[in-house]
């Protein structure tokens, strides 16, 4: 854990500042990063402000139309060198992520490895095809190209920092996209610095890449500003909707990933040792602050307690303290007002009726995993987004009830489906209105290759990763070509 002061990442020309291509003091100050699961500090960086944001927006803009012009295969080779270079130094940057973000090392190292493949994939993107020949209308030439839509404002969440802000950031630049990046003031070097420190070393050029700690101010003036075509933002569904709201009265284009309440239904036929493994590390992992945790286990009744106890026995052994001291399996949670949000869920619960059967109680930061059974639609934890390591385990008698059931409910990013019969799963799936469907695994799933996001609350219908990314950070232009120019009738 001594590896905080080795080569990359060590504080001295970051510490304190924000990033334009170098590295420069903030008229708005610093920021303090205080790591949750000791409350000591951890490191400086700058704070950017409305006037930060509008001076990095301008420099983004100028700066694009260079890049844009760059070969391909030069953006390319710069994507690849941080790939390579977040990889060569991913055993420094892990105990950063632990530590800024209250990680394991498991969660930390996942991020470190999608990091590096989402880097790879946007190298991919810039050497694709860009373009169609068109049937001609008249005999002329007539073709359609992608473009980048100038400068892309970054906005990411504080979960999985370094990824989530990774992903957006390098579909945009590898299209040709300057990226102006706010990551959440709580993980602004998880999602923020390391990023700046990765570009900075491979070689991309001055001013085609912005990071800029800051709060919901510094977020706000980016969906304002005129230098900035579009933001792709990864968060809450309240914070998505005062985006959407500013973004549409700016005319901006808006990609929106929001949060989830993901069901994992569990059918009378699957193995319920299996499942029960399932339904921990879903609603488990990371402290249950995943957009894709599992929010809801549905259960046929014939197997459900049997499953809540074997989930119940499987939350009591999963030690819970500081990553950084040794073997847990839970870290802290965010911030106090993230504990009070599960507690109040969890007591709504109890006090309705539902039973407890592991944890529901805080220690400071450290929320233990906790299991809840019988949960019924009056209560909070069955539509709710918890962002906490809470089972919430319902039962249903078929399987039309369990359809019914899932879709009781205004998100629609993950679902899960177990299963010993995959056609009878698929059947189900096929009726569930979600963005990712998983047939014999969990509600956690991601990566580069794959196009991520969700319907209802979840989002605005946008998607990140794999195919959809030349379609979001990239706009159609129509050309046609005529060897002379033609009188017309006026
Ligand atoms: P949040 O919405 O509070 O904050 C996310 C980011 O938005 C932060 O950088 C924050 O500073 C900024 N922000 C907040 N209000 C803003 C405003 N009015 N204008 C501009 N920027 C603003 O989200 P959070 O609580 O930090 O993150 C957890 C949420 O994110 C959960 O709901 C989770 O499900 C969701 N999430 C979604 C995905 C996904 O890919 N769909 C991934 C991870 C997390």
């Amino acid at each position: 854990m001594n590896m905080l002061h080795a080569g990359f990442l060590k504080p001295g020309s970051w510490s304190g500042r924000i990033f334009d291509g170098g590295w420069l003091a903030s008229a708005a100050g610093t920021l303090t990063v205080r790591e949750p699961a000791t409350g000591d500090v951890l490191a400086e960086t700058g704070l950017a402000g409305p006037q930060e944001v509008a001076a990095a927006a301008k420099a983004a803009a100028a700066a694009q139309k260079s890049w844009a012009a760059m070969l391909p295969q030069a953006r390319a080779a710069i994507l690849n060198r941080a790939a390579d270079l977040l990889e060569q130094n991913g055993q420094e940057l892990i105990p950063w992520i632990m530590r800024e973000s209250g990680s394991i090392e498991a969660k930390a190292g996942i991020e470190i490895e999608h990091g590096a493949q989402f880097l790879r994939h946007a190298a991919s993107l810039a050497t694709m095809p860009m373009g169609l020949v068109l049937p001609t209308m008249d005999g002329r030439s007539s073709h359609a190209r992608r473009l980048p839509h100038g400068v892309v404002g970054v906005i990411s969440p504080y979960n999985f920092p370094l990824v989530l802000s990774v992903r957006a950031i390098v579909a945009a630049l590898a299209v040709g996209n300057a990226v102006v990046h706010k990551p959440d003031p709580r993980t602004p070097i998880s999602g923020g610095i390391i990023i700046a420190r990765l570009f900075e070393e491979a070689g991309l050029p001055a001013g085609v890449l912005h990071v800029l700690p800051g709060g919901a101010d510094a977020g706000e003036a980016m969906c304002k500003d005129p230098n900035i075509a579009m933001i792709s933002f990864t968060g809450s569904a309240a914070g998505g909707s005062k985006v959407g709201e500013v973004c549409g009265r700016h005319l901006k284009k808006v990609q929106l990933e929001l949060g989830g309440k993901n069901v994992l239904i569990v059918l009378d036929d699957a193995d319920v040792d299996v499942a029960a493994s399932n339904c921990a590390w879903g609603a488990f992992l990371h402290q249950g602050q995943i957009c894709m945790a599992t929010g809801l286990v549905l259960a046929h009744e014939s197997i459900v307690e049997a499953l809540a106890d074997k989930i119940a026995a499987k939350a009591q052994h999963l030690p819970v303290g500081d990553p950084a001291s040794g073997r847990v399996a839970l870290g802290p949670v965010i911030s106090p007002n993230q504990v009070e949000t599960i507690q109040h869920i969890v007591d709504d619960a109890v006090a309705k009726g539902a039973r407890l059967l592991a944890g529901g109680k805080a220690d400071g930061l450290f929320y233990p995993a906790t299991v809840l059974a019988g949960i019924t639609p009056d209560m909070l934890a069955f539509r709710e987004e918890l962002f906490g390591p809470v089972a919430c385990i319902m039962s249903f008698a078929g399987d039309a009830e369990a359809v019914r059931i899932a879709q009781d409910n205004d998100y629609g990013l993950s679902a899960g489906i177990l299963s010993a019969s995959t056609s009878r799963a698929m059947a189900i799936g096929n009726q569930l209105r979600t963005g990712m469907l998983h047939i014999n695994d969990q509600t956690v799933n991601g990566g580069p290759f794959a196009p991520f996001g969700g319907f209802g609350k979840s989002g605005n219908g946008t998607r990140i990763g794999g195919p959809a990314d030349i379609e979001e950070f990239t706009q159609w232009q129509w050309v046609t070509v005529r060897d002379q120019a033609q009188p017309y009738p006026f």
